[in-house]
């Protein structure tokens, strides 16, 4: 689609520092109160309860498979942490106050990324269609470890799982259909790292490669999977059984906070920042903690500055009919689970009434906030993850974070109880060398 660039830029103001490529927290303005939200929108709190009560269903099936998640029962969730330490040290150089956690989804077993909770539900669920379809199991009350039975396999062997990504969507899809004897193959942007390539060819998946962005590769995947009547293909941009997976996590995490004796409510707010690609991951993590929090609850994605596409995406409400490349923006980050140019519908429209603002963050910061997890915390997440920490400075030291507190009665007395909620979408599974190289990164 042809876009007038100028003209857009006249018709919304608010797009301009994405198009100026400058580190902003742009403001929702379609955000509502909570009590005007839910008639907007089409997913439940029994549609996210329905998916947390799949995920338990193939529990036995996931120990049996991937043998890593027998110490949680087949259960995939990841900690929530405190980050005093590097609280601390935002508070003294970015006029932070509150409590800094870190939900670090970088730990997630199997898939080591945020797409664990999305990407291996949509699988399962496949897997179990094809296994009720043909006599596998009788009902959903049988026995799901007959999904791993050679029956199962020799079935689930006729078909393809295919997939397009970046890199993270890939390593959960890839590895977990290849894990149950589907024949995986991920499209895989020229984003994507060498090493995730390897991992998934390691674990039996094909990997095809592009030249072109993400939006190429899901394109190509899309059309090869559609002209085959037994292949599945994962669609990051429609999906809502990827959604609803993407949700379960604020089921768990209000349990977490709950453990670690941490308040959510008027007088304790809770900020969540959630890097964003195509906005499918960020959109069903806040979904669910806005359809249990509330107006205590703030939401935020965080994008790179090379790559604003859902906050252009929102602002202009073009949603999919924009890409960052149509007004001249390159897509090119370090951060390769954000280097998604055209967002996904699907978020622009349910996020529409929720989403508090949009944060962008040049590349640079990653790899600082990189080292600053690292020396305070002792932790390592890849640099699309480290974004998030972008969130809390942008929301402490602009105009807009101030006036986002102003406006919503957020008084520096109800701040310094507040929670923050870096979301550390992405990193277990990074080799050690690619960690050293990471760590001294230094871009300006
Ligand atoms: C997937 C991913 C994101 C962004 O998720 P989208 O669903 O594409 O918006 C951010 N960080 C990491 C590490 C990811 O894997």
């Amino acid at each position: 689609m042809a876009i007038d660039k100028q003209q857009l830029l006249r018709e919304h103001p608010d797009i301009k520092d994405f198009l100026d490529l400058k580190s902003t927290l742009w403001l929702n303005p379609g955000a509502l109160a909570n009590d005007q939200i839910w008639q907007h929108e089409q997913f439940t709190i029994e549609d996210i309860e329905a998916a947390d009560a799949d995920l338990h269903r193939y529990a036995p099936l996931l120990e049996k498979v991937f043998p890593e998640t027998v110490k949680t029962h087949g259960i995939i969730e990841s900690p929530l942490v405190r980050a005093d330490k590097m609280g601390q040290i935002l508070a003294e150089k970015e006029n932070f106050s509150g409590h800094l956690l870190v939900k670090l989804d970088s730990e997630l077993s199997v898939a080591g990324s945020i797409k664990a909770r999305g990407g291996m539900y949509e699988v399962l669920k496949f897997a179990e269609k094809l296994a009720l379809k043909n006599g596998i199991i009788a009902d959903k009350d049988d026995d799901y470890t007959k999904l791993a039975s050679p029956a199962a396999r020799q079935l689930f062997s006729q078909y393809k799982v295919q997939v397009g990504s970046t890199g993270n969507l890939g390593l959960s899809i890839g590895i977990t259909a290849a894990g149950l004897g589907f024949k995986a193959i991920v499209h895989m942007s020229a984003d994507a790292t060498q090493w995730k390539k390897d991992l998934l060819r390691e674990k039996g998946a094909k990997v095809i490669e592009y030249t072109g962005d993400y939006n190429t590769a899901v394109a190509q995947g899309r059309k090869e999977s559609d002209a085959d009547p037994h292949s599945y293909f994962v669609d990051d941009e429609k999906s809502a059984t990827l959604f609803l997976g993407y949700a379960v996590a604020a089921l768990r995490m209000r349990k977490q906070l709950k453990d670690l004796g941490i308040k959510v409510d008027r007088d304790h707010p809770m900020f969540i920042y959630s890097p964003c690609g195509v906005g499918g991951s960020p959109a069903g993590v806040c979904y669910g903690m806005k359809i249990l929090f509330g107006d205590a609850a703030h939401t935020f994605f965080v994008e790179s500055t090379h790559c604003p596409s859902v906050g252009l995406g929102m602002a202009t409400g073009l949603n999919e009919q924009i890409s960052v490349k149509d007004v001249g923006i390159d897509g090119k980050t370090a951060a390769d689970g954000l280097a998604c140019g055209r967002p996904s519908g699907i978020a622009g429209r349910i996020m529409k009434p929720i989403l508090a603002g949009d944060v962008t963050v040049d590349d640079a910061k990653l790899f600082d906030y990189m080292r600053l997890l690292h020396d305070t915390e002792d932790r390592i997440i890849e640099p699309s993850s480290c974004a998030a920490f972008a969130g809390p400075v942008m929301l402490y030291n602009t105009a807009t974070g101030k006036k986002y507190m102003a406006d919503h009665g957020l008084t520096p007395e109800i701040m310094k109880n507040s929670i923050h909620v870096a979301w550390a979408t992405g990193g277990s599974k990074l080799p050690e060398a690619t960690v050293k190289e990471y760590l001294n990164t230094h871009l300006d």
